[in-house]
């Protein structure tokens, strides 16, 4: 089982070579060993630090255990907040409770789905992990907060996106399991960005126009240059700090990142998938949640989507799960079309291919994807995908009013969390 981090190694490692403070350079430094200690960990053997409980009592609501790790390493941890159990006298354990909890609310009440497994997995968490550690991961069994080194970064159970963001890893390891490499970890990456944002916004009861679209808005430190750690309205403009770097998120497939770090750049090339589910939410209008949201959650769920999808696979597979809710002339056909077109994933029939970053892969790519379009036949159609002969041809005009990827999220970005009520 892999381990999933919500700060990408090239943030820290960044931050480890800009610090001045020795105290704080070791803390980085400290936050990426565990990091890369916990990678090697898990691509040797399954999980054994989590899941202390096995499952019963599925459909009750959700079933949450938080733990204190003391400052310590071991986990998960002495059992703090079980639920149903009142609050405590400790707020990160309160936090993490909470955002396990709208994050299961979240899927139960708009997807119909039981927790990560879909039938009532245990929510387990586990707070304080050491000192100073820089991260949250989800190890494949658990959830894992760091208090933050108190510079850039404060405590992780702060916004729900993020508590979102790891559980929704688990969601995919359970569903499409998809590979964390290259385009489909930057999908597993996206996948788990859209979700987490859904899940604040179900929270909050924000429309789509509402939403702040950021993920991580409070865990930042008050003086850090930035509003978030990514932005689906706007990828490539949530930091821009001298200590952590700025945002290198592409919104667009001339801006794909071809890389050999961070897995084949998952955490840089999201953008582009984030950035198309951002834009199909706001051209629907309402809530992400509603028939976006059920776009994608029927998408990642199927069972026909490969563990290896590249982005046209995935807008693909988006566009047959819209045509199966929807029908094949329906608004919200063309509005998914429209947007994998904007970020240009898909190709109008009447535009040239562009050029995503001048690989033959990539290019190879956009080819099949404009064949596919104009043949209505997915490129790698699994065998039980039901025929969908309308494939929407001439995607409409993008629309200026959302398509800016130059627009900031949130300009003003508040030094501390004002947004942050959770
Ligand atoms: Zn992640």
């Amino acid at each position: 089982m892999r381990v999933h981090h919500i700060v990408p190694p090239y943030l820290l490692e960044h931050l480890e070579r800009t610090a001045d403070d020795p105290n704080l350079r070791a803390r980085y430094r400290l936050s990426l060993q565990h990091d890369a200690v916990f990678r090697a960990r898990s691509s040797a053997t399954p999980s054994q630090d989590a899941a202390p409980f096995q499952d019963e009592g599925a459909g009750q609501g959700p079933r949450r255990v938080v733990h204190d790790a003391e400052n310590g390493t071991s986990l998960p941890g002495t059992v703090v907040r079980a639920e149903g159990d009142p609050a405590t006298t400790d707020l990160t354990v309160n936090q993490a409770y909470d955002g396990t909890g709208a994050t299961w609310a979240m899927f139960q009440e708009c997807f119909g789905r039981d927790s990560i497994d879909g039938a009532g997995l245990l929510l387990s968490s586990t707070v304080h992990f050491d000192r100073g550690y820089a991260n949250a991961f989800w190890n494949g069994a658990q959830m894992v907060f760091g208090d933050g080194d108190g510079e850039i970064f404060g405590d992780f159970t702060r916004s729900i996106d993020v508590t979102g963001h790891e559980l929704t890893h688990g969601v995919t390891q359970y569903t499409a399991n998809l590979v964390y490499e290259g385009q489909s970890g930057a999908l597993n990456e996206s996948i788990s960005d859209v979700f987490g944002s859904l899940a604040k916004q179900h929270h909050r009861g924000q429309s789509a126009a509402d939403a702040d679209w950021l993920i991580g808005a409070d865990i930042f430190r008050p003086g850090v240059s930035g509003a978030a750690l990514r932005s689906l309205k706007a990828p490539g403009t949530a930091y821009d700090d001298p200590r952590l770097g700025r945002d290198p998120q592409p919104a667009h497939m001339s801006g794909y990142v071809e890389t050999t770090a961070d897995h084949g750049g998952v955490h840089i090339n999201s953008g582009i998938p984030n950035h198309a589910f951002y834009l199909v939410a706001m051209a629907l209008g309402g809530n992400a949640y509603g028939d976006a949201g059920r776009i994608w959650y029927d998408t990642l769920t199927s069972g026909e989507l490969s563990e290896t999808a590249t982005f046209i696979d995935f807008a693909q597979a988006t566009l047959a799960a819209a045509e199966t809710l929807f029908g094949a002339d329906s608004p919200q056909v063309s509005a998914v079309s429209t947007a994998w077109t904007e970020v240009g994933v898909l190709q109008s029939d009447s535009s040239e291919p562009s050029q995503p970053s001048g690989s033959a892969e990539s290019v190879e790519l956009m080819r099949a994807a404009k064949t596919a379009l104009s043949t209505a036949t997915p490129p790698r159609p699994p065998a039980s995908m039901p025929p969908t002969p309308d494939q929407p041809a001439e995607p409409a005009e993008p629309d200026p009013a959302t398509a800016d990827p130059d627009t900031p999220a949130n300009p003003s970005h508040p030094e501390t969390s004002a947004s942050g009520s959770e």
